[in-house]
């Protein structure tokens, strides 16, 4: 069962005041609280088990590496990964979106090609995409959104007769919670053999995944979005694609045979995992799934579900309010503007009530000139939230607006 009171008792920095008002923490899209059984397993590595990994004969060695791998197979199979290798640990989101921009990139890629993504990715989506394509002369293609932040499929399916070389796509957006059809634009693209990455940095934490079912060939995520420490995720991805794939960065570890005229490289995973890895985070990252996975997952979701439903119905109320995203899929977060009043100083005056949300542009500066706006004010959930910091949150908006207009 989902008891409110003993998830919270797991995350003590939730209990601390802010300019001596409870803290409401509402910015967990940007990065989740971690629970203790997270801080305890790394703290326990560092104090226990502090080794290099995969190189040494001896206890310590063996015992992090053992380690390090089961943290792995732990990953593998909460996202129903069919093997262990499959899984790729990198820093996050950002670094498994660079290393698949030039790797797969540069192995799919060719003078004048594209690659599609949807108007609405966050800039780690987009940008290293871009920036290989520029080096090959190939561009972009957008797959368009309405006004209500819902994917316009059959401009997707046009987009997909341009045969892009790969669909790089966001699963739910972080600016507009959208929940995107990533299963049924993963089929459309396969029926063109066309590659499909999912970004799922905001669905991991809150949705049960299954890169089986989904069919898709990448998934990529972020440990500290889904309780874990920062500096690790990693990614998923379909064995065809990473044996076939060039290693993205050389160094120890990524090696088979080495000598000063040639090299070779590892198997996968290790080909993509060069250097030493941040082995503390991928197991205090294990502790997260752990802990994810003793809970009742369905919930947690319908939970962080009538938070979401709750702050839009209360928000509502208020006039001018405008909200950013508005799929009836949507997850996770609420964005909104209020007229008359930016963003920033909306943020900033809640701040002062204890409330932290996120302001600006959310790195999805494309999302923001499509609405033709600076920026949203953006309130995001987790499991740890309650009824109660909602109503705050709501009441909190209201004085501030008084106040701004
Ligand atoms: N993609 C999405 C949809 C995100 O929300 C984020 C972070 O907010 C990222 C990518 C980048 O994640 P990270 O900064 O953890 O690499």
């Amino acid at each position: 069962m989902f008891n409110l009171d003993s998830v919270r008792s797991q995350f003590p920095i939730l209990q601390q005041q802010v300019y001596g008002k409870p803290l409401v923490y509402f910015d967990n899209a940007a990065t989740t609280q971690k629970p203790l059984c997270v801080i305890e397993r790394e703290r326990d590595y560092y104090l226990n088990e502090n080794c290099n990994i995969h190189r040494g004969v001896h206890y310590l060695s063996q015992m992090a590496t053992e380690a390090y791998e089961h943290a792995r197979r732990t990953v593998a199979a909460f996202i129903n990964a069919e093997k262990a290798q499959e899984i790729v640990f990198t820093r996050g989101t950002t670094e498994s979106l660079n290393l698949l921009a030039t790797s797969l990139g540069q192995m799919l890629v060719n003078e004048g090609d594209t690659v599609a993504v949807t108007a609405m990715e966050h800039h780690s989506n987009m940008v290293p995409w871009q920036q290989m394509l520029k080096l090959k002369n190939g561009r972009l293609l957008v797959i368009p959104m309405d006004e209500n932040g819902i994917i316009d499929i059959e401009a997707y399916g046009k987009i997909l007769e341009q045969k892009p070389k790969i669909v790089s796509i966001a699963h739910i957006s972080n600016t507009l919670g959208t929940i995107n059809p990533v299963k049924k634009m993963v089929e459309m693209a396969h029926q063109l053999d066309i590659p499909v990455v999912i970004d799922g940095a905001q669905s991991i934490a809150h949705h049960k995944i299954d890169v089986q079912s989904l069919d898709c060939d990448f998934f990529v995520f972020s440990g500290h979005k889904m309780y874990a420490p920062m500096g690790i995720g990693g990614f998923y991805g379909k064995m065809k694609w990473l044996e076939a794939m060039p290693p993205y960065q050389f160094g120890g570890e990524m090696v088979d045979r080495v000598s000063f005229e040639q090299t070779t490289f590892n198997k996968v995973p290790f080909k993509f995992e060069a250097g030493t890895p941040n082995v503390g985070a991928a197991l205090g990252l294990e502790a997260a799934v752990l802990f994810i996975q003793s809970l009742d997952r369905e919930a947690v979701e319908a939970h962080e579900r009538m938070l979401l439903d709750k702050a839009r119905e209360g928000l509502e109320q208020i006039s001018g309010i405008r909200f950013i995203g508005n799929a009836p899929e949507r997850s996770g977060l609420v964005s909104f503007i209020i007229s008359g009043i930016h963003p920033y100083d909306m943020g900033t005056i809640i701040d002062k009530m204890g409330i932290a949300v996120r302001t600006g542009h959310h790195c999805a500066e494309p999302v923001m000139t499509f609405f033709g706006i600076p920026g949203t004010v953006r309130a995001s959930f987790a499991m740890y939230n309650t009824l109660e910091e909602v109503e705050s949150f709501v009441k909190a908006v209201e004085k501030a607006a008084a106040m701004l207009r």
